[in-house]
């Protein structure tokens, strides 16, 4: 079983903000911003590339309901999902990364340099 899916069933603990049938919210393990949540549908799916358009549309009313729930709706932030290898995704159980909090940096896109692969 997954280390997400075992978050779901309670098996690791977390601090779960928001939850409902199909979705978990937790606060991340090692914060990015000062406020980065993952959310996560409760059904495995291993990544952005095998979600459903069903599952997406439960996923964005979700999203909406953590930002105001933490209130960072009015202020902004952002919402990110990390996909395989060169996307960065250590955790192959699909989950975005809500982050917000403060003005965020718009840096680090890649480890290398993008202009040297044109
Ligand atoms: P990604 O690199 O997109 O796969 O993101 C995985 C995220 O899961 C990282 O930001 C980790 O800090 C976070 N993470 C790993 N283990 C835990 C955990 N037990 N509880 C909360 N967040 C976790």
């Amino acid at each position: 079983m997954c280390l997400f899916c075992k978050i779901i069933n309670k098996e690791i603990p977390s601090e779960i903000i928001l939850e409902d049938e199909n979705f978990i919210a937790f606060h991340d393990i090692n914060p990015k911003a000062p406020v980065h949540i993952l959310a996560i549908p409760k059904s495995h799916v291993n990544s952005f590339n095998d979600v459903s358009s069903d599952m997406m549309a439960g996923m964005t009313i979700f999203i909406q309901n953590i930002a105001k729930e933490v209130d960072i709706d009015k202020s902004g932030y952002r919402v990110i999902t990390n996909i395989g290898d060169n996307g960065g995704q250590e955790v192959k159980h699909l989950h975005f990364h809500v982050l917000g909090g403060a003005k965020l940096a718009w840096t680090h896109l890649s480890d290398s340099n993008p202009k040297a692969f044109l």
